[in-house]
């Protein structure tokens, strides 16, 4: 059976907990130079209507341990600058004969009709400020392996929650699976209640990170911002970077993370960036085993 992966929010604990394990299984085959199943013969088409380095080329690189073509779709050269809908896209791809989709839009809830035009699995590599699923799935097995579990974590997610896909997707998979979420920014950057993210919302650094055993820090949206939410990214840096001096406010051992792009000397110094805190890298690697997992997941694929 085929499936759509578009929003954590509406995932039973049961499938993000197959997903994440599912993707650590593919880790240690794939390290250790294992066979894992394939999908011979069928094509997914990468749709990336916004700039993407990490997502766009670990879904390539998940498609290809599965043995999968990939066919790239650059906005820029299509049809679509000719005036082509986004429904006429699809349905041509569609009757193309792709057998799935990896699609990242500006518009918030562009996968959902991507999905009911495509008629195969459609996953969501980022749309708007809605969500960005796979990247929770990420950063949950980069979590699990730093510190053995999530639940009864304290996880604080720092920065521009606002505009942020990957806070919704973070937000919604760590309280589903029992840890302690905290929303810390300013109070612009913050969602208000009327959102229903799930956490606690703090609005100074050090309160916020107080005994965290995770800290993800979040890039400022630039591109989704109105005027004026942040007086400067000086001022914001000023109070809100996560750097040697505030990280000593979390636990000893807290992780570090960020999605990438970094915005260096804004949301995290140097020394937090590339330190020994940092599992920034690991949480690049585990996209691509989490992607291989969500792909094989989505075409239907049971236990690996
Ligand atoms: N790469 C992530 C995303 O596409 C995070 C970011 O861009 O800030 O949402």
């Amino acid at each position: 059976m085929s499936r759509n992966l578009i929003a954590i929010r509406t995932l039973e604990n049961d499938e993000i907990n197959h997903l994440i394990s599912l993707g650590a299984d593919f880790k240690s085959r794939i390290r250790a130079g294992e066979a894992v199943p394939r999908l011979d013969r069928k094509v997914i088409g990468m749709l990336f209507f916004e700039n993407s380095t990490r997502t766009r080329v670990s879904f390539e690189q998940a498609a290809f341990y599965l043995g999968m073509r990939s066919s790239n779709f650059s906005t820029s050269s299509s049809s679509m600058t000719k005036g082509e809908t986004l429904k006429d896209t699809i349905l041509t791809l569609r009757y193309e004969r792709l057998d799935g989709l990896v699609m990242r839009h500006r518009a918030s809830g562009a996968p959902v009709l991507a999905a009911r035009h495509f008629g195969g699995p459609v996953l969501n590599a980022g749309d708007g400020q809605h969500e960005h699923p796979t990247q929770a799935l990420a950063d949950a097995l980069t979590i699990i392996e730093s510190k053995g579990k999530i639940e009864g974590l304290t996880v604080a997610i720092v920065g521009d929650v606002e505009h942020s896909r990957v806070a919704r997707s973070n937000a919604w998979l760590l309280d589903k699976l029992g840890a302690d979420v905290r929303l810390v920014g300013p109070k612009t950057l913050i969602p208000t209640r009327t959102a229903r993210l799930p956490g606690t919302f703090y609005y100074d650094l050090e309160e916020g990170i107080d005994q965290a055993d995770v800290i993800i820090t979040l890039r400022l949206q630039k591109e989704r911002m109105k005027e004026g939410m942040v007086s400067s990214a000086g001022e914001y840096a000023s109070m809100y970077q996560v750097n040697s001096e505030s990280l000593r406010f979390a636990k000893r051992d807290c992780i570090v993370m960020h999605p990438g792009p970094i915005n260096r000397g804004i949301e995290l110094d140097d020394y937090t960036a590339d330190g020994s805190h940092s599992v920034i890298h690991h949480q690049i690697e585990n996209g691509v085993f989490v992607r291989m997992a969500a792909i094989y997941h989505c075409f239907g694929g049971g236990e690996a």
